[in-house]
């Protein structure tokens, strides 16, 4: 068997003349996340329908659990999938229980799960509630649940914090920790940067259908090259007197230095006993985000290990 979970090589996607998808590489381990990002319109959605079967790839190769999803053998492996569509929606009629129940028996999923996934997604209170009174965010809430039956080997989630409070949202990133140390594989698709980075493995950015990015984050901190900030307090006028120091000054108390440079730059500053604190900030995933959607050179960046 093949030791990735998912697979595509070389794989386009077209709707009549629109190319959703160009030649995309993707190759998931078990028990790794990748975080799928991407303008609307990218080509996130029509990835994952493709790896799930839904839709058929015009060229390359799809393989989930070392078989092609058009192929009938498929269907065995459908069960241990678990899917969040982007836009949840439930017989309305039913209850929270009954709705999780129907969808247990779909996957041949233990019936004992339902009240567990109930309670783990915080619906235990409603769910003997017709669906139709619940808020969006318990839709949402109930979406997770059901993704989350028959413990599933591969997870395909298409916005899942859409909707979620806070609170829902750091119990989902657990949840998602939890699966991942469990073996599962993980493709989340957000808009919601902030809150992801220390949930992923791995990140790719589409853009127009093409990977313009992909690696890991540190990989594509490398690539991009954007600078650490660094806040100081009470040295203003030190750094200003030093050539070196000045020289990564951006406003006052504020530095940006390449990180190949920081640890010599931190020691430096932590010289001068004038210095009452000290901010490091990495580059955020929302800013690798823009640097490859803006740069124009971001197009040859493909990571070709992923
Ligand atoms: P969003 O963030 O808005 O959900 P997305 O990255 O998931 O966007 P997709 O839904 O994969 O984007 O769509 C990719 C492109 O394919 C878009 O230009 C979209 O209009 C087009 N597309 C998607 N489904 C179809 C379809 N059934 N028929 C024709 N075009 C489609």
């Amino acid at each position: 068997m093949s030791e990735n979970i998912v697979l595509l090589e070389q794989v386009n996607k077209n709707y009549q003349q629109l190319a959703a998808l160009q030649n995309i590489d993707l190759k998931l381990a078990a028990g790794e996340v990748l975080g799928l990002f991407g303008h609307n319109g990218a080509g996130k959605t029509t990835m994952m329908k493709l790896i799930l079967g839904i839709i058929k790839a015009g060229s390359g190769k799809v393989s989930v659990f070392g078989v092609d999803p058009q192929n009938k053998k498929a269907w065995s492996s459908r069960k241990k999938i678990g899917y969040l569509p982007e836009n949840v929606s439930f017989y309305d009629q039913l209850t929270g229980f009954e709705v999780l129940t129907y969808f247990a028996r779909l996957k041949s999923a233990d019936k004992k799960q339902v009240a567990a996934l109930l309670d783990q997604v915080g619906l235990s209170f409603a769910e003997n509630r017709p669906v139709r009174t619940y808020s969006k965010g318990m839709r949402q809430r109930l979406g997770l649940a059901q993704a989350f039956l028959g413990d599933p080997k591969l997870l395909l989630l298409d916005e899942p914090t859409v909707g979620l409070d806070p609170i829902a949202t750091q119990e989902f990133y657990a949840s998602v920790d939890q699966l991942r140390s469990n073996g599962a594989s993980i493709i989340l698709c957000s808009h919601i940067l902030p809150g992801v980075e220390q949930h992923i493995d791995r990140a790719m950015i589409l853009s127009g259908g093409k990977s313009v990015a992909a690696g890991t984050l540190s990989t594509l901190r490398d690539i991009a090259q954007l600078p650490v900030s660094i806040k100081t307090q009470g040295i203003n006028e030190k750094l200003l007197d030093n050539k070196k120091l000045a020289a990564f000054m951006v406003a006052p108390n504020l530095l940006h230095v390449p990180e190949s440079e920081k640890i010599d730059v931190i020691r430096e500053l932590m010289s001068f006993k004038k210095l009452t604190d000290l901010q490091v900030e990495t580059p955020t995933l929302a800013q690798i985000y823009h640097y490859f959607l803006e740069n124009k050179k971001a197009g040859t960046t493909q990571e070709k290990a992923l």
